[in-house]
């Protein structure tokens, strides 16, 4: 459930009129609900009721705004990071350094280094070589790094292929097979303390079966590790619960989950972390645009909106639905295909859609553009950076100014020998 609804004929952010944001700070511009994201963090965190001992980190990469950290860090969460820019937002936002966790496949030494001053409480160690060479830099900093092991469980998420991450051949994690090998290995280590496993299959998984069996093999897993005499303390599950795109479409809950968890991870005896994005952000956010014109088309029209692929990605990244609403709507319906101004045919929103009607400069939003809507933002075509907003009740603030093309005119050198 969400924020987002028609009130008097004109669609709101909980109290603000859509039409309110776009004339005092522009379009395009991303819309968050503070009361949505609270929601579904309270949802997600009271599915997990039965979860003793847990830590619930937000998956920073899926909308990294300081604002958005802070709503969800009042909320007690933790922060999930893939680099140390995303860590330096999460202590920006005052998550405290022991409550964030660092996976990627990529860190890098200087990355490491940054991580182990700040104390961040685990590290998600991704490969035999990235573990050892953590180690060797902790110990040579005095220090021993809290980590778990990413495994790699080999099972299909039934997702997209671009955000699926736990199959066999994907690049995340240590082969399932090979984990207890490479977990003997690195717990070895002194500058490391290996006490747990971690794992995250994917993204936008439909159904919690993939889930299920990756947790499973885990479990299993963890028997054999403690069996050879390594001790268990911790375990991550990731995030990847997937949420509605399109009206009516149903996902399974965030309580179904929960229970599946429970029952899985009853007899493990660990702490849990979670790492949810998607089902926390997702939803808590709308992309709000202004239809340029409406061009006919040798079938049906084009309409064209100021947001673009640049500003929202995951049409062009994915082929993503995204549903398209009039912030008027006239209660009157077309077919249309809805595409941005940028020079490449894959700036396409929507093919032969069937959406309210709109005509030039009427207002109308994305939906579901709360989770990797900014944040893969690109200046491609020199649009810059889109403004992002976060209303509360009836108020509102700009929680990232627009950057615009002359930010990066700016920060671009013509060397004197070409003058
Ligand atoms: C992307 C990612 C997440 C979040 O995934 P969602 O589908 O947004 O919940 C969690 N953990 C890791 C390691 C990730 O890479």
């Amino acid at each position: 459930m969400d924020h987002f609804a028609l009130k008097d004929g004109v669609l709101h952010a909980e109290n603000v009129p859509l039409p309110q944001i776009a004339r005092e700070v522009g379009t395009p511009v991303y819309v968050y609900s503070r009361a949505t994201l609270e929601r579904h963090a309270r949802v997600f965190r009271e599915a997990l009721d039965e979860v003793p001992d847990k830590l619930i980190a937000f998956a920073v990469k899926s909308n990294p705004n300081l604002a958005v950290l802070k709503v969800l860090q009042n909320q007690g969460y933790g922060a999930d990071v893939v680099s140390v820019g995303e860590m330096r937002r999460a202590l920006a936002a005052g998550i405290a350094p022991e409550m964030i966790v660092f996976s990627g496949v990529g860190k890098t030494r200087r990355e490491m280094i940054e991580a182990l001053e700040a104390g961040i409480g685990q590290f998600n160690i991704e490969s035999e070589e990235e573990g050892l060479e953590l180690a060797e830099i902790a110990e040579g900093m005095g220090l021993t790094a809290d980590c778990a092991l990413r495994i790699n469980p080999d099972v299909d998420a039934g997702t997209h292929d671009k955000i699926s991450t736990g199959k066999g051949d994907n690049k995340f994690g240590v082969p399932i097979d090979q984990a207890g090998q490479i977990f003997g290995k690195l717990a070895s280590q002194k500058g490391v303390n290996l006490r747990g496993v971690a794992v995250h299959i994917g993204s936008q998984l439909a159904d919690i079966t993939p889930l299920e069996s990756a947790f499973a093999k885990l479990g299993e897993l963890i028997a054999g590790l403690r069996g050879a005499g390594h001790t268990i303390t911790h375990v991550d599950l990731g995030g990847g619960l997937g949420v509605p795109y399109r009206k009516g479409e149903v996902l399974p809950s965030p309580a179904e989950y929960g229970a599946m968890v429970a029952c899985v991870t009853k007899d493990w005896g660990v702490k849990l972390i979670f790492e949810p994005g998607r089902v926390i952000a997702g939803n808590a956010g709308v992309l709000l645009t202004e239809v340029v014109r409406v061009k006919r088309g040798l079938n049906n029209p084009f309409v064209i909106v100021d947001a673009a692929m640049n500003d929202l990605a995951r049409p062009a990244l994915y082929g993503a639905y995204h549903h398209f609403e009039a912030v008027t709507p006239t209660g009157e319906s077309m077919i249309a295909n809805i595409v941005g101004p940028i020079c490449e045919t894959g700036d396409t929103f929507a093919r032969d859609r069937q959406c309210d009607l709109v005509k030039s400069g009427d207002l109308a939003v994305f939906r579901t553009a709360g989770a990797y809507g900014a944040t893969m933002a690109s200046s491609y075509n020199s649009r810059g950076f889109v403004a992002e907003t976060l209303v509360d009740g009836d108020k509102f603030a700009v929680v990232a100014d627009r950057v615009g093309a002359d930010s990066f005119i700016n920060a671009e050198r013509v060397p004197d020998w070409l003058e």
